[in-house]
């Protein structure tokens, strides 16, 4: 990821060469845009920057209308290395990393390990590892919400392996056990 003031710069002087490798979010509307955004500049203390998109997304802000940085245009090179991205967010969301490892997923992408987790810090703002277990918080959330399903098979069926490192993932996320999403709901 590149600095704040390399950011801050190429946003001010709103430099096509940069469109792509970092997006402005603005804290005081919530949206994030691209560096070349036609909007007006917002102050500098209200702006932080992200390597992607979809960080920026998590982090809570919304794509700007006017110059729609969920779909800005890339190098090619960065589109080559985002193939390889999308394909591990794929096999993650199908449960690659939920028995497997972070080695092994990298393998079968034809990657080393620690390229895999240089691309997933450049290109998503989280590890592999991270971005498993939001996928199985997820997953779990949903059949919280959908199902009556008892908690040992909603563990199971999200991917956690068992029912402690369910709750220990809850419980480091929300600071309570998942159960009590359910008895929130009712
Ligand atoms: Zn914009």
């Amino acid at each position: 990821m590149l600095d704040f003031d390399t950011c801050n710069a190429a946003r001010l002087r709103r430099d096509p060469a940069y469109d792509g490798r970092f997006f402005t979010a603005v804290r005081t509307t919530r949206i994030y845009c691209r560096p070349v955004c036609p909007v007006k500049q917002p102050l500098t203390r209200n702006v932080s920057y992200f390597p992607s998109a979809a960080a920026a997304e998590r982090a809570g802000y919304r794509p700007c209308l006017r110059c729609r940085p969920e779909t800005a245009p890339f190098s090619a090179a960065w589109n080559g290395t985002r193939t390889t991205v999308s394909r591990a967010l794929r096999l993650i969301e199908d449960g690659a990393l939920d028995a497997g490892t972070v080695p092994e997923l990298a393998d079968r992408l034809g990657v080393g390990t620690r390229h895999l987790s240089r691309l997933f810090a450049c290109h998503v703002g989280a590890s592999p590892v991270q971005v498993a277990r939001t996928v199985r918080i997820q997953r779990a959330k949903r059949l919280l919400a959908e199902s009556e399903l008892p908690m040992t098979e909603i563990a199971l069926r999200s991917g956690f392996g068992s029912l402690r490192r369910f709750n220990a993932a809850f419980s480091e996320l929300y600071g309570r056990p998942p159960s009590s999403l359910r008895t929130a709901r009712r």
